[in-house]
């Protein structure tokens, strides 16, 4: 593991009262990529801020390469910052906008030129030196905003939504090429998102905020296949949530309104007979149960099949009138009944504080 850059310690931060960051902690190191996740309001902008300097928090410490910069004004912090709005100034042109940092810290003429071209080629757009901001589309000002926010070579990157303004199509180009530019930068990277398939293409690994609280941080592979929290997994998209009651641990099995569910491992987790738990139905790819199989099933109506390109997304109504997502591997009738086997490694289980939202449980 590389050497830690930056870290964040026990920031609180209360706005009208109202604690938005109750303990927020984690560390960045040496060229990571982080992503901050997590949804609209959870305070990710807020902590970007208090990084940056640009606003001060309750309590906590933020250090950098082991020095306490929690007091230091903003413009000590050689930290680059960009935000959704990029914020170029339309009077100038592109170099002129990507040599206004340099320019601002006294850098030398030829120093600047140099760095003007070194920074557009960064960024795939040599050639538009001398364009006006104004006739650039969405993609190319986004990536003249990015070359502007490296040019004075800050020692940390921090990106604020910065695909927020593109639409979807878009998004997804440029969220590969980020991804690409930040690996050749080699910068720490804080990049702030609410989409949770931008973090994971643009990330080396994701922080997951939210109540307060980072939930949960790795790598994309790791929070994906083992979200930390029932809500996690909601947030992830895993939308099929059930309530049940452990009635066995060895094997671990759970009794539920919809049946009766037999779970793969339980690792080093402690599951106890009676034990409260939320089962999370992954929507992987299901397969009808044709024999009479009484435990790892649930049957329900076809309410929607839907071509997704390498499947479809099938919508299956409940008994009791919720409606369950999986993935399919052909079109089926809509208003059929129909059995499905629920495969054990499909299905995740939280208990205690993993089940409710960590709002109620701490602060
Ligand atoms: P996110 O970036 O996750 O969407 P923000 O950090 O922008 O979240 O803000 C979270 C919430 O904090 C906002 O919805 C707002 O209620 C509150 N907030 C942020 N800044 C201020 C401020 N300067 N004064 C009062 N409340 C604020």
């Amino acid at each position: 593991m590389k050497a830690v850059c930056l870290s964040v310690r026990s920031i609180k931060k209360n706005y009208e009262n109202a604690p938005l960051l109750r303990d927020m902690s984690f560390d960045l190191h040496q060229n990571e990529t982080l992503c901050l996740l997590g949804p609209s309001g959870s305070g990710k902008s807020t902590l970007l801020r208090i990084i940056a300097g640009l606003e001060q928090a309750d309590a906590g410490q933020i250090l950098w390469q082991d020095q306490d910069i929690t007091s230091l004004p903003v413009e000590k912090r050689n930290f680059g910052l960009m935000f959704q709005d990029y914020a170029l100034f339309p009077h100038m042109n592109v170099a002129e906008n990507i040599a206004f940092g340099p320019r601002m810290q006294g850098w030398k003429k030829q120093d600047i030129a140099a760095r003007v071209d070194q920074t557009l080629h960064i960024v795939h757009m040599e050639g538009f030196a001398t364009r006006q901001v104004g006739d650039l589309s969405g993609g190319e000002k986004q990536r003249v905003a990015l070359a502007r926010t490296i040019a004075a070579k800050p020692a940390l990157l921090m990106l604020d939504e910065p695909l927020g303004a593109l639409d979807k199509a878009l998004r997804d180009q440029l969220g590969q090429e980020l991804r690409e530019i930040l690996k050749e930068l080699q910068l720490p990277t804080i990049y702030v998102t609410h989409d949770q398939e931008e973090a994971f293409t643009v990330g080396d690994s994701v922080a997951v905020l939210n109540f307060g609280y980072i939930l949960q941080k790795g790598n994309p592979e790791e929070i994906y296949s083992k979200p930390a929290s029932a809500w996690l997994s909601g947030f992830l998209g895993f939308t099929n949530h059930v309530e049940g009651k452990i009635t066995s641990t060895d094997p671990l099995k759970v009794s539920t309104h919809l049946g009766d569910f037999e779970l793969g491992s339980h690792d080093d987790r402690k599951p106890k007979p009676g034990e409260a738990v939320t089962l999370v139905l992954r929507p992987e790819s299901v397969q009808p149960e044709n024999g009479a199989g009484s435990s790892n099933s649930i049957t329900g109506v076809i309410k929607d099949s839907q071509f997704r390109g390498d499947g479809y997304r099938l919508s299956l109504l409940l008994e009791d009138g919720e409606i369950f997502h999986f993935r399919d591997l052909q079109r089926r009738t809509i208003g059929q009944h129909i059995k499905l086997k629920i495969d054990p490694a499909a299905i995740l289980w939280y208990g205690g504080d993993e089940r409710t939202n960590y709002d109620h449980q701490k602060g």
